[in-house]
C-alpha cells in the first residue's frame, strides 16, 4: 500500500514536471493560428534582434515556371554578391531566410519571387539591422537545395522522408529560462540535454554509416522551443520516432527513496505499430543498459507533445533528481552515456520490430 501510494505521488510530480512549465505557452498558442504563426514569429525575433525594425511585408509569388527545374527563383538585388548571402533553414519554426548582407529596405518593390508557392505558407521582407531578410514561412519541414545563376537564386524543397529512409526527432526536455526539476544545484534542462549530447555523438556516427538515416534534434543548446515547434518538428518530418529526454522529481520536491525509470506514452496515437509498443522498448533497454528500477509505462495524454504527436512518441523519464543516489548516477558523465546508449540500442530495435 505505502508502495502503491508512493508511486502514484511519484505519477503526480512527472506530470507536474512536465506541465508546470509549459501551462503559460498554451494561451499564447491558442492565440496564433499556423497561418499566421510565422510572421509573428519574425515580427518577435526582428524586434529582439534589431533596433530599427519597421514591421515585415508581405510578398505574393510570381506563379510559373522557372528556369534551371526549381521550385522558386529569387531575384538577388543588384550589387548584392551571392557568396555574401545566408540562406538559413530552421526547422523548428518551418522558416527559410535568405539573408542579404546590406539589404534595401523594401525588397518587392523591384524584385521579386517567381515559381511554384507550393509549400509556401507565407512570404516577408524585412530589415534586422543592416542585414535584409526574405522569409519564407514553410506548411512542413522541408530540405533545401540552392543554387545561383546569373541574378538568379534557385531553391528546391524536398520533404525529409523523400530523401530518408529513416527520419528520427530527439528532444531534450525544457532548456533556457525553464529549467525543469532543479534539485542539489541540478537543473533538470542540463541533465536531460547532456544525455542528448551523447545520443547524437552516436546518432551522428550512425548517419555517417547510413546516408539514409536523417536525425533532427529540437535544442542541441540551452535554448527552449516552444512545445509546439517541437512537436511539430516532429510532424513535419514524419518522424518513425519521436523520442524526449527528461527527469522526474518527486511529489514535494524533497529527496525520497523513490528511484526509478518511466516512459510516458500516448493513448491517443493510432498508427501500428503503436507509441506504447515503442515506449515499451525504450523502457526496457534504457533499464537494461543503466540498470535502474522499471516503474513502467504511464499514459502521457496529458501532456502536449504527446497528445499533439502524429508519430510514435516515447517520453523517458530516466531518472529521479529527487533520490540522492540517482541524482549522483546521472550528474555523471558514465551514467549519461549509458543512458545514451540504452535509448540508441530502443532506437535499433524499434527499427527492427518494424517502426
Ligand atoms: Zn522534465
Amino acid at each position: 500500500m505505502l508502495k502503491g501510494v508512493t508511486l502514484l505521488t511519484g505519477l503526480l510530480t512527472l506530470t507536474m514536471c512536465i506541465a508546470l512549465p509549459f501551462f503559460p505557452r498554451l494561451r499564447s498558442w491558442a492565440i496564433f493560428s499556423t497561418d499566421t504563426a510565422v510572421l509573428f514569429e519574425f515580427d518577435k525575433e526582428a524586434e529582439n534582434n534589431a533596433g530599427e525594425f519597421t514591421g515585415g511585408v508581405e510578398g505574393t509569388i510570381e506563379e510559373g515556371t522557372v528556369s534551371m527545374d526549381a521550385q522558386l527563383e529569387i531575384q538577388i538585388p543588384s550589387g548584392v554578391d551571392p557568396s555574401s548571402i545566408t540562406i538559413e533553414n530552421d526547422y523548428l519554426t518551418r522558416t527559410v531566410s535568405i539573408i542579404f548582407p546590406d539589404g534595401m529596405t523594401d525588397y518587392f518593390s523591384e524584385y521579386g519571387v517567381r515559381g511554384s508557392s507550393d509549400h509556401i505558407a507565407s512570404i516577408t521582407y524585412y530589415k534586422q539591422g543592416t542585414d535584409g531578410v526574405l522569409a519564407l514561412g514553410l506548411d512542413k519541414v522541408y530540405e533545401l537545395s540552392s543554387t545561383f545563376e546569373g541574378n538568379g537564386l534557385y531553391l528546391d524543397f524536398t520533404a525529409p522522408k523523400d530523401i530518408y529512409d529513416k527520419v528520427i526527432v530527439v528532444d531534450a526536455g525544457h532548456g533556457g529560462r525553464a529549467p525543469g526539476a532543479v534539485k542539489g544545484g541540478v537543473s533538470e534542462k542540463d541533465i536531460d540535454l547532456a544525455i542528448l549530447l551523447e545520443l547524437k555523438e552516436l546518432l551522428d556516427e550512425a548517419q555517417e554509416n547510413d546516408p539514409g538515416l536523417k536525425v533532427y534534434y529540437t535544442r542541441t543548446d540551452d535554448s527552449n522551443p516552444s512545445l509546439q515547434n517541437r512537436v511539430n518538428l516532429a510532424n513535419g518530418v514524419e518522424a518513425d520516432l519521436f523520442i524526449s529526454i527528461h527527469n522526474n522529481a518527486s511529489n514535494s520536491g524533497k529527496f525520497s527513496s523513490l528511484q526509478g525509470t518511466q516512459v510516458l506514452y500516448s493513448e491517443s496515437y493510432e498508427g501500428a505499430p503503436s507509441s506504447k509498443e515503442f515506449a515499451q522498448i525504450c523502457l526496457e533497454e534504457v533499464i537494461s543498459s543503466i540498470g535502474s528500477r522499471s516503474l513502467g509505462l504511464v499514459e502521457g495524454d496529458r501532456i502536449y507533445i504527446i497528445r499533439t504527436s502524429e508519430v510514435p512518441v516515447a517520453l523517458i523519464e530516466v531518472g529521479f533528481m529527487t533520490n540522492r543516489e540517482e541524482l549522483d548516477k546521472l550528474k555523471t558523465e558514465e551514467y549519461q552515456e549509458e543512458t545514451a546508449q540504452g535509448i540508441y540500442n530502443a532506437i535499433l530495435r524499434a527499427y527492427d520490430e518494424g517502426f
